[in-house]
């Protein structure tokens, strides 16, 4: 790391003092508040505190906390990594993560979709993680092929390695601007935004397609056993567009059930901690990412396995011999992938609230299947709980609305319990019992 300019040191001291009295005075994490004291005084302080860095920016609707966690695992072995692991994902947020670690040579940035342009600008970032775009915050966020449309126009005619999820249909539009681009099939469960050509508006083909296997674009041998798995998974998802040339991108990495499927063929078993398939896909762009940076899958792996919880997702807290696991999920994509870790035999209690961060509109629970829920008890809660009472009502789930979070968990046999909660009634949740990592 290069010595900074006097003026952005001291951007960047008083940005750490902001960030540390906040802390001391209660008010979060701080790393927004400092975050902004440092842009205050010194506008062009990211661009200084990226300089000479190794970055990786991690973006996409869904997961992009939890990928950024694995990267972040995986590379400490190369050195220390600095990073936004609070979720401050804003260029605030950037400056102050870079700020609190000013001599690591590595840095991975979760990056809010809508700023990623602005961000890759700003810090010359070399690696760019692309994962998933959807649906969220409907009276806030812009259309998501703006988006993509975005990002394409950041990433012509740079210099930049990204790794992108060859299975979303946006995000390849979004990606395939760039120089050069390692194609990962890590899945897309959630397909209700990407049934149309993002390029021409005409129809997306999705099976019953015929398919090349990837022979050729692997470098090095592929096992017999393994190959098999690959062209079944990515059989299952490719897309090509009926009217245009745009046609999903030969993938390099395979997300195989429980598995992974590196460019050489060889199949690692994904026994990470965290649970489900959307986090087996966050591990697999993670891996993808780390090889970018020169770590091979069997070094990288065992630090994936490190991670356990990720801000307090998946986390299990306790009252009264209730264990609740909490699930978060912020939009329709995010409930799909809670639904996929539940366990059908627990209790679950849902809240789901409409302040700022989650969106004001609460429109999106039309757009998720709640009748998945059906059969087991089903404890309603939150500040918008007649507006997901309804929705389930219409669904045929039986369910019982309760006042609060506390009311359903006390009405719960002792054991365990699974939660998903939206974001603010997730936060609510966390504090009311400590903020448990
Ligand atoms: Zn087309």
């Amino acid at each position: 790391m290069t010595q900074l300019p006097l003026r952005a040191q001291l951007a960047s001291a008083l940005g750490r003092t902001a960030a540390t009295l906040s802390r001391a005075t209660g008010r979060g994490d701080g790393s927004v508040i400092g975050g902004r004291v440092g842009l205050a005084l010194e506008p062009d302080l990211l661009r200084k505190l990226a300089q000479d860095r190794k970055l990786a920016l991690v973006s996409a609707t869904n997961g992009k906390t939890t990928t950024t966690r694995l990267i972040t695992s995986a590379l400490q072995d190369l050195g220390e990594v600095a990073t936004n692991a609070f979720g401050a994902n804003m260029p605030a947020g950037h400056v102050s993560a870079l700020s609190s670690a000013k001599h690591a040579p590595y840095g991975v940035l979760e990056v809010d979709e809508k700023y990623l342009p602005e961000v890759i600008d700003t810090t010359g970032a070399g690696v760019i993680v692309l994962m998933n775009l959807s649906r969220d915050q409907m009276d806030r966020a812009g259309e998501i092929w703006l988006l993509a449309q975005k990002w394409r126009r950041a990433l012509a005619g740079r210099q930049v390695h990204v790794i992108a999820n060859a299975d979303d249909p946006l995000v390849t539009w979004g990606a395939s601007t760039a120089a050069g681009v390692t194609w990962v099939s890590a899945g897309q469960p959630w397909k209700e935004d990407s049934w149309c050509c993002p390029e021409c508006g005409g129809p997306l083909d999705r099976k019953g397609m015929e398919y090349t296997p990837p022979g050729s674009a692997a470098p090095g041998p592929v096992p017999a056993a393994a190959h098999g798995a690959v062209v079944s998974r990515a059989a299952e998802n490719d897309w090509a567009c009926r009217e245009c040339a745009f046609r999903r991108p030969q993938p390099t990495w395979f997300l195989d059930d429980d598995a992974v499927i590196d460019p050489h063929g060889q199949r690692w078993v994904l026994d990470i901690e965290l649970p489900g398939r959307a986090n087996r896909a966050n591990a697999v762009m993670a891996l993808a990412t780390a090889a970018a940076f020169g770590l091979p899958v069997q070094q990288a792996l065992p630090r994936l396995r490190e991670v356990t919880s990720v801000a307090g997702r998946y986390t299990v807290v306790q009252r009264d011999g209730r264990h609740a696991r909490l699930l978060l999920a912020k939009n329709p994509a995010g409930w799909l992938e809670a639904f996929d870790v539940l366990d059908r035999s627990l209790p679950v209690i849902l809240s789901v609230n409409a302040q700022g961060p989650d969106g004001r509109d609460t429109s999106w629970l039309w757009d998720v299947d709640y009748r998945v829920l059906r059969g087991g008890p089903v404890f309603v809660t939150g500040e918008r709980r007649l507006d997901l009472a309804l929705r389930l009502d219409i669904a045929g789930v039986p369910f019982q609305l309760v006042n609060s979070f506390e009311e359903a968990l006390a009405a719960q046999p002792p054991g365990k319990v699974d939660v998903i909660a939206n974001y603010t009634a997730f936060q609510q949740i966390r504090s009311e019992f400590g903020r448990a990592v």
